[in-house]
């Protein structure tokens, strides 16, 4: 390959060289997820066979392959990852990430907080997540269907309508979707719709499932919020992220009234503090792709917009993002979790001082996996709901879950997280012992 063409390649994120993974496990969010599974465990006395079985995942693939770049003599040779944590439960669920920093220790904790968030819903899932160790906004389109298609190929004995069902995550969206049912199918040779979930309606998709978890975080902000006796007609709201999570709850925060006053995504932060206006936030994005530059509001960082004083804070966008760094400056009433692991343990005891309101991440995100459930069961089916039968289900569902975790919480005097995680381990131990040990 010629200097000029390993510059471009800089230039377009792709790995030159291969990105080798030093060490596979080494990841601050298994360390936060198995640290807060062990809190979890040791407060409800969970039996010590079953907490080592659950520590780590069931089964996980890590999968190395070739992607053709769009210059037709380059191919690079990427990682990809399916993890399925626990099979006890049914098929397993979860979603795929594209983003330059997976492993497999970050796809196990997403994979394990999986599986405690179906088993909080209630829902007939094990938790599994999948991973590709790119960076997607530096790929073509046709790039992207390429490495789609030869990770879903690289993953196929793994996933199943009956095995394990893939969703979009971080990076990935109704399209992926489409190619991985797609690829799948060509294999079976039929059309199977059950083998992903956040497919495009047309192809078996659930009306609701694309904005399911930003409308169903601001359903439990609606409860927290009725909880703590905070009018969200009067309230500001601050959200970090502005991709599928946090631009839907964004927007449905804005219906209930809330004063949107900071926004961000991967460019910058915005802050106004008499309230962003939404359409021109949305006509700018359109022609520009990024908030910077958006004029009606000034531009700060990401720190500063996680420390502004509001009413609800947000984040939706990436893990480790409260710390015990900034913990002590966090303004908010509320603190919904969009995003998977945004909080460290350590913030957790900060922000449990501070009397902030956290809507935990296997409860705060949980909408997502919920529609996810609608839309394999309507495949399934082969019958479709209508948005309001969705939206009717989801709602009942979420609030179900936040009422058991509330008084669990309360009742044993325990942070909500916490409670949360007790709800979720309990049922996976009590079908584990059920089930027995196998032989
Ligand atoms: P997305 O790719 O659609 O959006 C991510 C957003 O975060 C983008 O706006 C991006 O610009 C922004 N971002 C990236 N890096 C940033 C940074 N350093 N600072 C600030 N913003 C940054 O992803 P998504 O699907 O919305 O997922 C976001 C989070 O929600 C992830 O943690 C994901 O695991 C979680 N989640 C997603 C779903 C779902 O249904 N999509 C379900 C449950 C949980």
């Amino acid at each position: 390959m010629s200097s000029n063409k390993k510059e471009n390649d800089k230039d377009k994120g792709h790995h030159t060289p291969v990105s080798i993974p030093k060490a596979e496990w080494d990841s601050s969010m298994l360390e936060l997820a198995q640290s807060q599974f062990l809190k979890a465990a040791a407060l409800m006395d969970l039996d010590e066979n079953i907490r080592d079985r659950l520590l780590f995942p069931q089964r996980t693939m890590i999968v190395s392959f070739p992607c053709r770049l769009d210059e037709y003599s380059d191919v690079e040779t990427v990682f990809g990852y399916r993890v399925q944590h626990v099979l006890t439960m049914g098929p397993t669920k979860g979603g795929i990430r594209y983003h330059e920093d997976v492993n497999l220790g970050e796809v196990s904790a997403l994979a394990m907080w999986m599986t405690w968030k179906c088993s909080l819903m209630h829902l007939p899932f094990g938790g599994a997540k999948g991973g590709v160790r790119i960076n997607p906004q530096k790929m073509s389109r046709p790039e992207l269907q390429r490495l789609t298609r030869r990770y879903a190929m690289e993953i196929n004995n793994m996933i199943g309508p009956d095995k394990d069902i893939p969703a979009p995550d971080m990076g990935t969206n109704a399209q992926v979707m489409a190619w991985i049912m797609d690829t799948y199918s060509q294999q079976v040779g039929y059309a199977v719709p059950e083998v992903v979930t956040g497919k495009p309606v047309v192809l078996g998709g659930s009306h609701g499932r694309e904005e399911a978890t930003g409308r169903g975080l601001v359903y439990l902000i609606k409860e927290a919020a009725d909880h703590l006796n905070i009018d969200l007609n009067k309230s500001t709201a601050v959200i970090q992220g502005y991709g599928n999570v946090g631009r839907h709850a964004t927007h449905f925060l804005d219906e209930l009234g809330a004063s949107i006053i900071g926004i961000s995504d991967v460019s910058c932060a915005l802050y106004n503090s008499k309230g962003l206006n939404l359409h021109e936030v949305n006509d700018w994005l359109e022609k520009n792709s990024v908030l910077q530059g958006f004029p009606n509001a000034d531009e700060i960082s990401n720190q500063e917009l996680l420390e502004l004083e509001c009413d609800v804070l947000a984040p939706c966008a990436l893990q480790n993002q409260i710390t015990a760094d900034n913990a002590p400056y966090i303004k908010c009433k509320i603190l919904a979790e969009g995003a998977n692991g945004p909080t460290s343990l350590e913030a957790d005891g900060i922000l449990a001082d501070k009397g902030i309101f956290v809507l935990p991440d296997i409860l705060g995100n949980a909408g997502g996996v919920t529609v996810s459930y609608f839309e394999w069961v309507q495949n399934t089916q082969e019958f479709s709901w209508t948005l309001e039968k969705v939206n009717n289900h989801l709602h009942k569902i979420l609030v179900h879950a936040f009422q058991r975790t509330l008084v669990r919480s309360q009742r044993d005097k325990i942070d909500m997280r916490t409670a949360a995680l007790i709800e979720g381990i309990s049922r996976v131990a009590e079908a584990k012992l059920l089930r027995g040990v196998f032989p």
